[in-house]
């Protein structure tokens, strides 16, 4: 689960990270009401990165500037999250930005902790253009993160006295968070050095959904996008990614394969729908109304192993729900035969391979 920045620095300030004390608003006329002293900073809660160069984080210098701000960020949308809730804190003065994780490595088996004198940016764009600026270790999880590791990462990206001292501090507590409250990645972008010292300006936080029942009584964030949320209560499994091949299947394992082999031929899926085992005609037709709906959709791909499921009943989905968008359809199995004539009688042509389908897609949509 994916905690909102305002959750975040809660937890972050109770494990002792220095983090600018803020509200949460709603209502961009609260903010009058408020005891800052100005400038203050506004920063839109979505569970999206990038916030900043989306137009959802602003300074603003006077009470005017601030609701002004606010009511552009209240209600805009970043990455198709609309901002319902604004955190606004007093701006922090920033001499410097670092980068401090700790993430759960797969690869490692272990919390890596990560951290750049490079921060602020985003840490992907670095670790692709100037990966010597990242200093990466795993923690050895019997030893834990010792002061001696967090004095090795600290001087890896420059630091020394008092500024080591302090990162020492911070790095350990966030370790210590990411333990205590299983956290697969807690990320400080940027960790930033103002006059009043060290401060944790943004905070990301990630919690083992796996772990929730050794901490309960925490708030739970709704992570669907409207669309993910409007297939969910049409009982249908719907998930978004950011490519531009709209993706239906029937079953969990042939629609991730279905992805894969997408991938493979170097296509971007944009989301994909599994219409599950005896899907019918209706469901079907809405399969495609959904899949269709996300906005950056170019082509759509349809991938139809038919067990339960019937050919025929799927060619006559496709049929009666046309695509506004060039359609490849791969179908086999269960009444293959008329589910086929369907399609032909209709002008689409059914692939038998899915890497020929696969294929033919990504051509199409480049
Ligand atoms: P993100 O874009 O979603 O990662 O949001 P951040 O919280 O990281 O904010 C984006 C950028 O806005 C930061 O990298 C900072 O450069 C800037 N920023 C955020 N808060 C403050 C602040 O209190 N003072 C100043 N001067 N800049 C800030
Ligand atoms: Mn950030």
């Amino acid at each position: 689960m994916k905690l909102h920045e305002f959750q975040a620095k809660d937890l972050f300030a109770s494990y002792g990270i220095p983090v600018q004390s803020g509200v949460v608003v709603e209502e961009a006329e609260h903010i009058g009401g408020l005891a800052l002293s100005y400038p203050v900073v506004l920063k839109a809660q979505v569970l999206v990165g990038g916030r900043g160069k989306a137009g959802g984080v602003k300074l603003a210098s006077t009470r005017d500037d601030a609701l002004a701000h606010a009511r552009a960020i209240l209600g805009m949308s970043i990455k198709g999250e609309r901002v319902t809730r604004l955190l606004v804190a007093e701006a922090a003065d920033i001499q410097q930005e670092y980068y401090l994780a700790f993430i759960v490595d797969r690869a490692a088996r272990a919390l890596t902790g990560i951290a750049s004198a490079a921060g602020g940016i985003d840490i992907e764009e670095v670790a692709r253009t100037a990966p010597e600026n990242i200093a990466r270790l795993p923690v050895d999880p019997a030893l834990g993160f010792q002061p001696f590791h967090a004095r090795g990462l600290g001087r890896a990206i420059g630091l020394s006295g008092a500024q080591l001292t302090d990162f020492v501090r911070i790095a350990s507590a966030l370790y210590r968070l990411c333990v205590a409250e299983d956290a697969e990645l807690a990320e400080i972008n940027p960790l930033a050095v103002t006059p009043a010292g060290w401060l944790a300006v943004d905070a990301k936080l990630i919690l083992d959904d796996n772990a929730a029942f050794r901490h309960p009584g925490r708030p739970h964030n709704e992570e669907l996008t409207a669309l993910e949320r409007d297939a969910r209560e049409s009982g249908l499994s719907y998930v978004e990614l950011d490519g531009d091949i709209a993706i239906i299947g029937n079953g969990a394992g042939l629609v991730m394969s279905t992805l894969d082999i997408v991938a493979h031929f170097g296509g971007r899926p944009a989301n994909f729908l599994d219409v599950g085992g005896g899907a019918t005609q209706g469901n079907m037709q809405e399969a495609i109304g959904i899949v269709l709906r996300k906005p950056g959709v170019r082509t759509l791909f349809v991938n139809i192993f038919g067990g339960i499921t019937r050919c025929d009943d799927i060619a006559r989905g496709i049929v009666a729900a046309p695509a506004a968008v060039p359609m490849v359809v791969r179908l086999t199995g269960t009444n293959e035969d008329e589910g086929r004539a369907i399609l032909e009688a209709a002008g689409i042509h059914a692939f038998l391979d899915p890497a020929d389908a696969a294929t033919r897609v990504v051509e199409i949509t480049r």
